[in-house]
């Protein structure tokens, strides 16, 4: 067996969780929002079941959801995709992830990773034979530190992967991070790997560049998508790489060999939402907005220091001030979820190695009603 599965432990999203089930706790750990996701997006998904959309749809995915991508990053951010040659559908971002690496990565390749960092990463580069190298980032704005790139890059560096908005911290990388990342990434010839899942879960009228606008990393971004965050439909599981015809060539080869398609309803009834208009996106935004803010001022009055969130569903709490000043996070963590019955994610769990014990995340993708009632379980913890 392989050790590195063998030996994983299992996600901290899943621990939360089924501690969240097994205490009867508001889950605020695993991120997904408690509503169903916009009605006329699901009916477009029923619709073409019952039209008799069920057979293996093209392997790169069906025509009219690639067109609606390219159109959508044309609207928002300005840029010409050629849909036939530089954009695929997956299943999921994760099946994205795992596929780009696999196919990008050759043993021994240096793969410089940002901690904190998304659970899936560092397994899925070691099994595709990469050795990580690690940029930790810090709290409050966890921004990049031109010391620690000078240290990991050298000639065997290949791949960099970041996750820009970053989940858990909610920070979104600016255009001075993203120039410096870029001139490390032309001057050691590597492809970067874009996880950017969160790109319009923002906030706050966040200044967010997608790394495929910056014109040193045009022809070096594979930049990964999900629909489970563009339509808050996270157990869709469709997601889509967009790259040059050269990089997609070889992702799409991996790709074949592992899931090779992805349910056709659902890459139909995510090709009608791409084209919803602005006010939708909007709408979102501002919508999950008002509701960081009710947790926030509620986690402030209980004397919490918040850290607040420029895109994501989650923010986070730093508990080196204040009452809790001494708890590590995973201490907190179980403690809340145990004591309190509300779960919350631990952000040392995101590192691999010289993690930050002292940040907790909350995902406040919830109705008023769920967050008020964490926050009365948290007061009474308090
Ligand atoms: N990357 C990041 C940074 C995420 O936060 C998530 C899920 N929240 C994923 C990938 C997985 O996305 P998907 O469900 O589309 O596989
Ligand atoms: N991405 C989700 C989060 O950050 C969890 C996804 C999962 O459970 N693997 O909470």
């Amino acid at each position: 067996m392989n050790p590195i599965f063998a030996q994983a432990s299992t996600s901290i999203f899943e621990t939360m969780s089924r501690l969240a089930r097994q205490h009867d706790a508001v889950n605020l750990g695993q991120g997904f929002p408690d509503d169903p996701g916009p009605l006329d997006v699901r009916e477009k998904a029923a619709e073409a079941v019952v039209k008799g959309w069920n057979q293996y749809p093209p392997m790169m995915g069906i025509p009219e959801l690639r067109q609606a991508i390219a159109r959508h990053y044309k609207r928002f951010h300005a840029l010409d995709l050629d849909w036939e040659n530089e954009i695929m559908v997956t299943s999921g971002a994760t099946e994205a992830l795992a596929g780009s690496l696999m196919a990008l990565i050759e043993p021994g390749d240096e793969v410089v990773l940002f901690q904190p960092m998304y659970d899936a990463y560092l397994p899925l580069v070691k099994r595709a034979g990469g050795v990580p190298r690690f940029v930790s980032l810090k709290p409050p704005h966890w921004g990049l530190d031109e010391v620690q790139l000078q240290t990991v890059f050298n000639e065997r560096t290949r791949v960099v992967l970041l996750n820009h908005p970053l989940n858990p911290t909610g920070s979104v990388f600016s255009r001075a991070d993203l120039d410096l990342l870029a001139k490390y990434i032309v001057a050691h010839d590597c492809i970067l790997i874009c996880d950017e899942v969160w790109e319009h879960v923002l906030f706050y009228n966040a200044a967010y560049d997608p790394t495929l606008t910056l014109p040193d990393l045009r022809r070096r971004t594979l930049k990964i998508g999900s629909a489970g965050k563009i339509f808050s439909l996270t157990g869709w599981k469709v997601g889509f790489v967009c790259a040059t015809p050269e990089i997609l060539k070889v992702v799409a080869k991996a790709h074949q060999y592992i899931t090779f398609t992805t349910p056709p309803n659902l890459q139909a009834a995510v090709a009608y939402g791409l084209d919803k208009p602005d006010a939708y996106f909007i709408g979102m935004r501002s919508d999950f907005q008002a509701a960081q803010d009710r947790l926030a001022a509620g986690l402030t009055a209980l004397g919490f220091d918040v850290i607040p969130s420029k895109a994501t569903y989650f923010l986070n709490i730093d508990l080196s001030k204040g009452r809790f000043a001494g708890m590590d996070d995973v201490t907190f963590a179980m403690r809340l979820v145990e004591e309190a019955g509300v779960a919350s994610i631990p952000v040392s769990a995101f590192y691999a190695e010289h993690p930050v014990t002292s940040v907790v995340r909350f995902c406040f993708a919830k109705r008023f009603e769920t967050l008020d009632e964490a926050l009365r379980r948290i007061s009474r913890f308090c």
